[in-house]
């Protein structure tokens, strides 16, 4: 916790009532339950917030109270930017439209530039959502139900059911104190992290089938084909990539996923000891050091070749080290 940031964000909000509230590309749950948890506690404050994720919303999220305020759009007026999870300004998606407009930037990404007036960056949150969940108070807004199962939901998702290497004592104190507004964490589960749709499991089928491996790296690719094949529309991985992570043996796992409009998205997981950050960050990409992710504007058979060899190097200096 940080009073001063604290006490610049709460100054902040005092003097504006319109407010523009971003997320990141192809949300994730941190992005929409960070986003969501954040928006209807300022609006409960009385504060005209406009929630936007330029990419909307997934449908497994759809569970969550107030999940129709979000708009792919933004309005005209707004006098405050807040920026979720979002290690840079492209990643919102909007930055033409946001202009030189103030921007409070809340993120727990290594890699974040700190692009805003206010940027509270706290890289040992396991979620943005956890940020959001142990400050509200300190911003002068309070939690109800449905706040808290937003907020849970971005600690859940992000963490994977509490299971990766940077979740905390603090963590699962403020998950409880969330839980105790009264809800039903198995419901969050089941919603957020468990439910697949049967297209999605096929997507996972087709790049398991393609699964390289060479010492302690294994990737694979999912492409237009296989979408069209397996019948899955969203642009990601379906979370494949969790799989992969957790084959025994493995530092560092790839999933490289063909875009519709061109372009290929690369997500990388890595054991802890390892830092997969940096390399993402050196192709315009960013995330943390277990977990990171970056857009090429390539064809496929090239940015695995670059990628692999780029990554190989970091297996291979982490060997000597
Ligand atoms: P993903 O592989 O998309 O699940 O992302 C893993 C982590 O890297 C998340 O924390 C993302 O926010 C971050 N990330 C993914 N893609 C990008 C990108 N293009 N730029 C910055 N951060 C990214
Ligand atoms: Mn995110
Ligand atoms: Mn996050």
């Amino acid at each position: 916790m940080d009073d001063r940031l604290n006490n610049r964000i709460r100054q902040e909000l005092s003097l504006t009532d319109d407010i523009l509230l971003v997320c990141h590309m192809r949300p994730d749950g941190d992005a929409i339950g960070s986003l969501i948890g954040l928006g209807l506690a300022l609006e409960t404050a009385g504060k005209t917030v406009r929630m936007v994720s330029v990419d909307g919303i997934a449908s497994n999220f759809k569970f969550l109270a107030g999940y129709k305020k979000i708009k792919q759009t933004i309005g005209e007026n707004f006098n405050l930017v807040i920026a979720i999870d979002c290690s840079d300004i492209q990643r919102t998606g909007l930055e033409k439209e946001i202009g030189d407009k103030p921007i409070i930037n809340i993120d727990h990404h290594i890699t974040n530039d700190h692009y805003g007036l206010i940027n509270y960056v706290d890289s040992k949150a396991a979620a943005t959502a956890e940020i959001i969940a142990e400050n509200l108070p300190h911003w002068g807004l309070a939690l109800d139900i449905d706040i808290a199962s937003a907020l849970l939901t971005g600690i859940i998702t992000d963490t994977i059911g509490f299971r990766t290497s940077n979740v905390t004592s603090r963590t699962l104190h403020l998950a409880a104190d969330l839980m105790s507004f009264g809800i039903d964490i198995s419901e969050i589960y089941m919603h957020a992290l468990i439910n697949r749709s049967i297209e999605a499991v096929r997507y996972w089928g087709a790049g398991l089938n393609k699964l390289h491996q060479i010492d302690s790296l294994v990737w694979t690719s999912l492409t237009l084909e296989d979408q069209k094949k397996t019948g899955y529309s969203g642009k990601d991985d379906a979370d494949l990539i969790n799989i992969l992570s957790s084959i025994e043996g493995i530092n560092i796992s790839i999933i490289f996923i063909e875009q519709p409009g061109g372009g290929v998205k690369v997500s990388w997981r890595a054991q802890p000891g390892y830092d997969v950050s940096q390399l993402a960050m050196e192709f315009g990409g960013g995330g943390h050091p277990a977990a990171a992710g970056a857009m090429f504007d390539k064809q496929l058979e090239e940015v695995q070749e670059i990628v692999i060899r780029e990554t190989r190097k970091i297996l291979i200096n982490n060997k000597h080290s």
